[in-house]
């Protein structure tokens, strides 16, 4: 893999080191050029014949097959649409539903808000007696029973970049005869998925984060073909109907992943997103995580060096680590501002974590060796003490 190459494929500004494409990926240079074909070209020539001429009906299954190269999914068992809280939703509802006599979804206490936040909505939509269980990720095994529905949970840690053993956790569920969900919204373009290999059952991830798609970009909802025709889905729109252009009255559910789609599919967004699917097609899922891990390895040791008050969130170990670098400083979000003002952009989450996404397309050493001495002049010059810095913003 050549990682030049690759870096020069992305539009960043000068001066700055991008540490944060675990939030919100960088542009691809080719996305603006793409985005003009389908405004001028698809919308702006083919007005409504481009749903056929320019294939946009088909463009949710198309991009979801390129998606699910990078997650080890069969290609027909991925679909995009939506926001990654509809896509977790959906996926929850089709879950309890396949397990009707049980009430428990367990998760765990480091999961993102949104994923647990959306498990209450629909325990009090259902309306029967279902409990959402959150146990510490370590201890989240141990909680699989004979009541457990489904395991839900994030597998790489949005705060301390932990990772969990999927495979593992999947067999400990179905030996209990519980299902999972696997929110993929820090794997996806990060690490090697094997979904397949692992037997999940669902999982859900969004395109705006380290593949690059977007502010804004669909989210994919993966069902593993053994389930896709038994899935009776909650969101039943019109656009998952077998038979969307026959306007009949009753639901029907489409073919397979089909039936996970729910409205109009994003067009635009769609197109922003395949011009970073372009160079995530040429990519080796295993050299990616090769060079991540070598490039979160030299972070750390930096850092470490160079300011001792950060102490290290993630986990020492490569293996149980995602492709981020999470350091706990109390004065956090300071620093991280004292830091983006010097170019190094990272961002922070509550109470006391400094975030760092390591993304190999378009972070090299030098970028790395940059950041670490900026760290160091921070700290080194406690410029997290100045009163420009203390002021939160809406978004951290
Ligand atoms: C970023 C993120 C989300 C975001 O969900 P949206 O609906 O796209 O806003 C959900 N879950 C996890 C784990 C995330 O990291």
């Amino acid at each position: 893999m050549d990682f030049a190459a690759t870096k020069a494929l992305f539009d960043l500004p000068d001066g700055v080191i991008y540490l944060d494409g675990n939030s919100l990926g960088p542009l691809p240079r080719a996305a603006a050029a793409r985005l003009q074909r389908t405004l001028a070209e698809e919308w702006g020539e083919m007005l409504i014949t481009a749903w056929n001429r320019a294939g946009w009906m088909a463009q949710p299954r198309r991009l979801g097959a390129r998606i699910a190269r990078l997650i080890g999914a069969e290609p027909e068992s991925v679909v995009l649409g939506d926001t990654l809280s509809i896509k977790i939703h959906q996926a929850l509802a089709a879950a309890l539903d396949l397990r009707p006599d049980r009430r428990k979804i367990l998760s765990d206490t480091g999961n993102f808000p949104t994923d647990l936040y959306i498990a209450q909505g629909l325990i009090g939509a259902l309306g029967r007696g279902h409990r959402l269980v959150t146990v510490p990720p370590e201890q989240v095994a141990a909680h699989i029973d004979e009541d457990t529905a489904v395991v839900m949970l994030t597998e790489v840690d949005y705060r301390t970049g932990r990772r969990h053993d999927m495979k593992a956790i999947t067999a400990a569920a179905h030996a209990a005869g519980a299902l999972t969900i696997w929110d993929l919204a820090h794997s996806a373009g990060a690490i090697e998925v094997d979904l397949a290999a692992a037997g999940a059952d669902f999982a859900a991830g969004c395109t705006y984060k380290f593949l690059n798609g977007g502010p804004g970009a669909p989210a994919f909802i993966h069902v593993a073909p053994r389930h896709a025709e038994a899935v009776r889905p909650a969101l039943s729109g019109w656009l998952g109907h077998a038979e969307p252009f026959a306007f009949e009255p009753d639901y029907r559910p489409g073919a397979g992943i089909e039936r996970m789609r729910v409205g109009t599919p994003p067009v635009l967004q769609m197109a922003a997103l395949e011009a970073a699917l372009d160079i995530w097609d040429g990519v080796d899922m295993a050299a990616l995580r090769a060079r991540s891990v070598a490039l979160s390895e030299r972070f750390i040791a930096g850092v470490e060096a160079v300011a001792p008050a950060l102490t290290l969130a993630s986990p020492r170990e490569p293996e149980a680590r995602g492709s981020q670098v999470s350091f706990r400083f109390a004065e956090g979000y300071a620093a991280m501002q004292a830091l983006i003002a010097r170019g190094v952009i990272g961002d922070f989450r509550a109470p006391d974590i400094m975030r760092f996404g390591i993304a190999p397309l378009y972070i090299d050493e030098s970028d790395i060796d940059t950041a670490i001495a900026a760290i160091g002049a921070v700290m080194d010059g406690r410029e997290w003490e100045r009163p420009e810095f203390r002021t939160r913003a809406a978004v951290t």
